[in-house]
């Protein structure tokens, strides 16, 4: 161990990284080079806004693409857990593609409930950021019916027939307190708009930020472990920094700078959906190590929710004569950390500050 130059007090917000979707969409690419052992594997769009997590595939021979035209006629195509438009679908049929769909379950809820107002002529406002993947997608289901909302100023702009067929559906990876800014000027606009039938923000986005939102206010830095294109780790940054405390976004503890450091006694580490635990376990090992940070684990919620492998995946090992019943996702990866703690003799504390559940 190095000179221990601080005494940081080091908080660990639970739960923080892999959501179930995270982990059902990287588990659909690795029964996939478990079966096809060497047969090409591409990707529509990166699998989870990860850069790690799709360095590490490329390195075991996936390819990632953005567009269907780019995959070989007749190949496997995953597509990533943001969920795709209709028309990239077809597309991949009309390839001869074989698509197996990762798409997050609660992605797919917002794509169903899209279809099902769009087939009742109801105009639809989606509250998201225009040019990410999932509001992409969502948005293709139903272009006509459909239009995007990403800041109260853009509602001025929106042309609407009757302001009594209106609902808001939302991005799943939103910062709670944006979007209800925008929904609340929604309502104001537009009195009689309607309300999704149960939120689209997702579970895993509403925890991470009510832990952020908890915790980060009695701490000078929070790191967040995350890419730039991941929306749900960025927002978790932004949550940070409006409840006045210094955040700053990080891929890995690469990017960790003593000048980061100089001030601060207590340091909030949580990460994004996507980002990899084994990222914050070598950024906790750093802390420890040339900072003499000492652990205290915070759980703010309990998190049980699990998808099941999907089931383009299942028909396609059953056609290539793998049982797919033997076969689960793993999500252990919060216990790994306990381990890697108990496995380098780093001691830590655990504070049950428990609100919530979402199994
Ligand atoms: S962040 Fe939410 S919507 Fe996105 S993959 Fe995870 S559970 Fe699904």
């Amino acid at each position: 161990m190095g000179l221990l130059e601080i005494n940081l007090r080091l908080i660990m917000a639970n739960p923080r990284g892999f959501c179930a979707g995270v982990y059902m969409a990287i588990d659909v690419v690795d029964q996939l080079l478990d079966i096809l052992e060497g047969e090409p594997i591409y990707v529509f769009h990166e699998i989870v806004h990860n850069k790690h997590v799709v360095n590490r595939f490329i390195d075991r021979g996936v390819t990632f693409v953005e567009q269907v035209e780019d995959v070989p006629k007749g190949a496997i195509i995953v597509f990533s857990a943001h969920g795709v438009s209709p028309a990239v679908r077809q597309a991949a049929d009309e390839r001869g593609l074989t698509s197996i769909d990762a798409t997050c379950p609660l992605v797919t809820k917002v794509h169903a409930e899209a279809i099902r107002y769009a087939r009742r002529g109801w105009q639809i406002l989606l509250v998201g950021h225009e040019h990410h993947q999932e509001v992409i997608g969502t948005r293709g289901e139903a272009p006509d019916s459909i239009q995007v909302v990403d800041s109260v100023e853009s509602i001025a702009r929106l042309n609407i027939d009757d302001p009594t067929k209106l609902i808001y559906l939302t991005q799943t990876t939103l910062s709670m307190d944006d979007a209800n800014k925008i929904i609340d000027a929604l309502k104001k606009t537009f009195p009689d708009i309607n309300s999704p039938p149960s939120d689209d923000i997702c579970y895993a986005t509403t925890n991470r930020q009510h832990a952020v939102r908890a915790l980060a206010p009695e701490c000078d830095l929070v790191l967040v472990v995350g890419s730039g294109n991941s929306s749900n780790s960025v927002r978790l940054t932004e949550i940070a920094q409006a409840s006045g405390t210094r955040a700053v976004l990080v891929d890995d503890c690469q990017e960790l700078s003593p000048a980061m450091l100089k001030g601060v006694e207590t340091v909030l580490v949580t990460a994004g959906a996507s980002a990899p635990e084994d990222l914050v376990q070598s950024l906790i090992l750093r802390l420890v190590e040339d900072h003499g940070a000492c652990i205290e684990q915070h759980d703010i919620f309990h998190e049980s929710v699990e998808f099941g492998l999907p089931g383009t995946l299942k028909s396609f090992m059953r056609s290539r004569g793998v049982d797919p019943e033997g076969r689960r996702i793993t999500m252990d990866d919060l216990a790994s950390t306990n381990r890697f703690l108990d496995g380098h003799g780093i001691p830590y504390q655990v504070h049950d500050l428990t609100v919530g559940a979402s199994d």
